[in-house]
């Protein structure tokens, strides 16, 4: 007998998400990555011509220009049926958001909009080796010299460290503030000094080749600084707080994919005469997911309307990304238990989607800064500069 799940988040989208998905070959390409990392190409053009990336990116510059409630729903129904890889993939370009709401017109359209046709990657490089959480160690160096800058520092855990074209780097401009003088700048990663290195490979999310990139001496023109000096910290606080709502999203619907399954999976899988499902050590762990899961989309999509409203919402934001990010391996957890010997095999892709959300507690803001983030909200210190 098959299980009555609840309705999934629905949107007029879907319909092109479910045809992408499709022609591209996005869900049997989500394992593939898996087992060959690789940037997927042909998947970012292939996403590009279907307009799903920059699904909130402004029309004029060539997005959706959807509102985030609605980006969220796109986002999850796509993680639920492929996966985080293109899920993510899709919120490349809100990534480089501060690219296009600060960086010049000429450098939008060199390399934010040839981005959103799935032709350009642009990384971020924000983490060094002494400066993760606590973004304002950072001590790259941009040094006025000439008619631009000079960089120079290392960047590590970086996605996509050897195959981004261009990233957006955030460093020191000496004779700055001591902490929260940072400034971003759009750096080519051909240009000489720039030497890239691939990691030794992840738990998850291999498709992302993370490594580490190191700048020196790079000569960068004054054109490729991204708006004001030091303002780099506020450009991108605001963008990790609309990213980190909606990852939330993507790290639900992989999760609610996997819980699906195994509500389906425990309603015909029998052991000792009846089902799994019958037996209540089964039963009401998934039971509670539910619930869970859809009380972290609530919150979740709650957020996203605060945020669409210009509200302040960076606590929600926060205690969001690392709520969903609970609850959704705790679900993909039952998922590979209840599936038993299978479940903890590659021949299931419950392992792969634990792996891959497992980034969720450390990446874009890990969940002891979630939790600061939230208490300065509860208990205001003087201003500060950390996103
Ligand atoms: C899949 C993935 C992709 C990534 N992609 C990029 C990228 O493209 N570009 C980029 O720049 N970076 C990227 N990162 C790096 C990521 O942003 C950092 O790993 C993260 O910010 C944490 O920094 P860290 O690794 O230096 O850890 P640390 O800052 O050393 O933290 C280690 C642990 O200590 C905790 N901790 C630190 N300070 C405190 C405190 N004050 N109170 C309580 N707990 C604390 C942290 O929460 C964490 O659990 C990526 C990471 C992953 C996993």
């Amino acid at each position: 007998m098959s299980a009555r799940l609840p309705m999934l988040p629905d949107d007029p989208l879907v319909p092109e998400i479910r045809a992408a998905v499709e022609s591209l070959r996005l869900a049997e390409r989500y394992r593939e990555l898996d087992r060959h990392p690789e940037f997927p190409r042909a998947e970012f053009r292939g996403l590009g011509a279907a307009h799903l990336l920059g699904l909130r990116t402004r029309a004029a510059l060539g997005g959706r220009g959807l509102a985030l409630p609605r980006v969220g729903v796109a986002l999850f129904r796509l993680a639920h049926a492929s996966g985080t890889t293109f899920a993510k993939l899709s919120l490349q370009p809100e990534f480089s958001s501060v690219l296009a709401e600060h960086g010049s017109p000429p450098l939008v359209d060199e390399w934010f909009r040839p981005m959103l046709r799935g032709e350009r990657l642009v990384g971020n490089h924000l983490t060094e080796p002494g400066a993760g959480s606590d973004a304002a160690a950072i001590a790259t160096t941009a040094t006025r010299e000439g008619d631009g800058y000079v960089l120079d520092g290392t960047k590590s855990e970086a996605a996509f460290a050897a195959d981004a074209e261009a990233a957006i780097v955030y460093a020191r401009v000496p004779g700055g503030e001591p902490r929260g003088g940072i400034t971003a700048f759009l750096v080519p990663q051909d240009l000489p000094g720039v030497s890239r290195h691939a990691g030794v490979g992840d738990l998850g999310e291999r498709w992302q080749r993370r490594g580490s990139v190191v700048y020196s001496r790079v000569r960068v023109p004054e054109r490729f600084r991204i708006g004001e000096e030091g303002k780099g910290f506020d450009y991108v606080r605001t963008e990790l707080t609309r990213e980190r709502a909606l990852l939330a999203a993507i790290y639900l619907g992989v999760a609610r994919a996997a819980w699906d399954e195994t509500v389906e999976y425990v309603g015909e899988r029998s052991a000792f005469g009846r089902t799994l499902s019958a037996q209540q050590a089964v039963a009401f762990p998934l039971v509670e997911d539910g619930a869970s899961l859809t009380a972290a989309w609530l919150y979740v999509e709650r957020t996203l309307e605060r945020l669409e409203r210009g509200e302040p919402a960076d606590a929600d934001a926060a205690m969001a990304k690392w709520m969903a990010g609970e609850v959704a391996l705790r679900a993909l957890d039952h998922a590979i238990q209840f599936h038993g010997g299978r479940g903890y095999s590659q021949s299931l892709p419950h392992e792969q989607r634990w792996r891959d959300v497992r980034s969720g507690p450390i990446a874009h803001g890990p969940a002891e800064i979630m939790h600061l983030v939230a208490a300065r909200q509860l208990w205001p210190r003087r201003a500060g500069t950390n996103p």
